[in-house]
């Protein structure tokens, strides 16, 4: 296992490219994160559409006490995000698009920490249901297409991110026709 100076040292070589990729970003104590059921009753009642549409959202995700469970190996929450740019608050196209690019990044941190740190333990979160695929397999056919690029949001594991910004100095609301998506890794 490794201790904290050199856990340290593994994350301050992916500090630049963390940068390249999104706008800002701020390591916490995992203590400081709430896993809330509140959060989960959000998703239930579909306010994004994608409740019951994705092998990463509920119902087909572990319960928010499982998940907690699961995160507690970690000492780490990186919260990393980016700004976008909307023509008005109703585009949507320009929103999905934009959550289309996030994910696309965060598949890219993913991908560069297992190349290059294959023994780290890690966990990323991204924002949004996968849309990774065209159509998410879920529920019809098993299983996820692909499955170790999946991504799962933060609010599937019942964080909630504007709080989280928001209590860490962090700011969500980023001005008039702008969007802000968030998304975190969890390592030791
Ligand atoms: S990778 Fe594809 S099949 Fe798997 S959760 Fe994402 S969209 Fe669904």
């Amino acid at each position: 296992m490794k201790d904290n100076g050199e856990i340290y040292n593994m994350m301050k070589q992916f500090n630049q490219f963390i940068q390249n990729l999104f706008d800002h970003s701020k390591t916490i104590p995992v203590s400081k994160i709430s896993f809330d059921t509140e959060v989960r009753r959000l998703c239930e009642q579909n306010m994004c559409g994608q409740y019951g549409k994705s092998w990463t959202c509920p119902p087909a995700i572990d319960t928010i006490e499982k998940l907690q469970s699961r995160m507690s190996i970690f000492n780490h929450f990186l919260v990393f995000y980016k700004i976008y740019s909307l023509e008005d608050s109703f585009d949507w196209e320009g929103m999905m698009n934009s959550i289309k690019d996030f994910q696309s990044r965060t598949l890219k941190l993913k991908k560069k920490i297992n190349q290059t740190e294959p023994d780290l333990n890690f966990f990323i979160l991204g924002a949004g249901s996968c849309q990774l695929c065209d159509t998410c397999t879920y529920p019809q056919q098993k299983p996820c297409k692909k499955p170790k690029d999946a991504l799962f949001s933060i609010e599937s594991f019942g964080i909630d991110a504007m709080k989280i910004m928001k209590d860490n100095g962090l700011k969500y609301n980023n001005g008039p026709n702008t969007v802000t998506y968030i998304g975190g890794l969890f390592y030791c």
